[in-house]
C-alpha cells in the first residue's frame, strides 16, 4: 500500500500538495483510507435528505450549469413560490422517511414577503428543526427572522474553487457567496455547503474548493456531479467517470475529516452500478427523491441499498 495512505490511515491531516497525489493513487486504496475515517466519525450510519424546488426558473443569475438561469434556454417547468400549507404537508410527509428536508428558491433571493411566509409557516412547522433553506443571499433580518421561526440549517453552495468560479458565473462573486455563509454562520446556522464537479474544473480546483469549505467549517458538504441539461452553456460537456468521482469523494474525506458528506445530484446518472461505492469512498449521505429539475432514485431502492451495505439509516 502507499505509504501516504499508511499515514493516512495513522491520522495523517494532509496539505493540498499531498491531496492532489492521491488522485494518482489506486481507488481501493483510496476508499480503505476514506472508510476508515468516515467510520471514525459517523460510525455506521447513513444521513438521507430530500428537497422541493419551492420556486423554479427565471433567476436572475448567470450560472452556466443551471437550468433555472434565465440566461440558459431550457424547457423545465417554470413557477413562483408554491403555497406553503403544500410545502408544509410535502416535507412533513418527506420527513416521515429522511432526516432532512431542504427548501429551495431559484433566484439570487428571496424578498421579503416569500421570507414572511415561510417563517409564518415554519412556526407551524412539526419538525421545523429538521428543515434547511436555500433561499440565496438573504439580509441579516431574514437571517433573524429564519432562526426566530425554528430553522437551523442554511444551504449555499460555494460550487467550485474561487479560481475557477469566474468560468460559471458572472453575475455575482464568490466573496458573495462566502460572505452570506459567514453571516448565516454568525446567526448559529448549521452550514451545508458544497459544490459541483465536472464542470471543466482542475483536480487542484477540487482540491482548493475543499480546503475552503473546511475553513469556512461547513458541517454537511453536498456533493453534485455534472449532468449536462440541454439549452444550458455547459450541455456538451461529457459527464465524470465514475472512479474519478468515486476519487473526489474520498479525496474531500480525507481532507475535510468530520463533516457530512452527502452524495446529491447526478448521482444515478453518473455512477450507475458503482452507486453503493459513494460510502467506501467516505460518504455517510445523500440526497434521495431527486433533485431540482431532474429525476433521481426512490427511497426504497435507496433504504434497500444501505441494507444491503449493513450500513444503518439514522433516525
Ligand atoms: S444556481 Fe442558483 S443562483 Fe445560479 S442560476 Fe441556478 S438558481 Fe440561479
Amino acid at each position: 500500500m502507499e505509504s501516504l495512505i499508511l499515514e493516512i490511515v495513522n491520522g495523517k491531516q494532509i496539505n493540498k500538495n499531498e491531496a492532489l497525489k492521491l488522485f494518482d493513487l489506486e481507488i481501493e486504496d483510496l476508499c480503505l483510507a476514506a472508510s476508515k475515517i468516515r467510520k471514525q466519525y459517523k460510525g455506521n450510519k447513513v444521513k438521507v435528505c430530500s428537497i422541493i424546488n419551492a420556486k423554479s426558473g427565471q433567476c436572475s443569475e448567470d450560472c452556466k450549469f443551471c437550468a433555472q438561469s434565465s440566461f440558459n434556454k431550457t424547457d423545465i417547468k417554470v413557477y413562483p413560490l408554491l403555497d406553503t400549507k403544500k410545502i408544509k404537508d410535502i416535507s412533513e410527509k418527506a420527513l416521515e422517511n429522511v432526516g432532512c428536508f431542504g427548501i429551495v428558491s431559484s433566484g439570487n433571493s428571496l424578498n421579503n414577503n416569500e421570507i414572511d411566509k415561510l417563517c409564518e409557516m415554519f412556526k407551524q412547522h412539526k419538525k421545523s428543526s429538521h428543515l434547511g433553506v436555500s433561499i440565496g443571499r438573504i439580509s441579516d433580518e431574514s437571517f433573524h427572522k429564519l432562526r426566530e421561526a425554528g430553522i437551523k440549517k442554511m444551504h449555499h453552495n460555494l460550487e467550485t474553487s474561487a479560481n475557477f468560479y469566474p468560468n460559471i458565473c458572472s453575475t455575482h462573486s464568490y466573496q458573495e457567496r462566502l460572505d452570506t455563509l459567514k453571516r448565516a454562520k454568525s446567526f448559529g446556522f448549521e452550514l451545508c455547503s458544497g459544490g459541483l464537479f465536472g464542470i471543466g474544473e482542475s483536480l487542484k480546483d477540487r482540491v482548493d474548493l475543499a480546503f475552503t469549505l473546511k475553513e469556512i467549517g461547513s458541517d454537511s458538504v453536498p456533493m453534485n456531479f455534472f449532468m449536462p441539461i440541454k439549452g444550458t452553456a455547459l450541455e456538451y460537456l461529457p459527464t465524470m467517470r465514475p472512479i474519478e468521482i468515486l476519487k473526489t469523494l474520498a479525496t474531500f474525506r480525507i481532507i475535510l475529516q468530520t463533516p457530512d458528506i452527502m452524495v446529491c445530484g447526478g448521482r444515478e446518472i453518473n455512477l450507475r452500478d458503482l452507486q453503493s461505492w459513494i460510502f467506501h469512498a467516505g460518504a455517510n449521505g445523500m440526497m434521495t427523491g431527486g433533485y431540482l429539475t431532474t429525476n433521481g432514485r426512490d427511497i426504497v431502492t435507496d433504504k434497500q441499498m444501505v441494507k444491503d451495505l449493513d450500513l444503518e439509516l439514522e433516525a
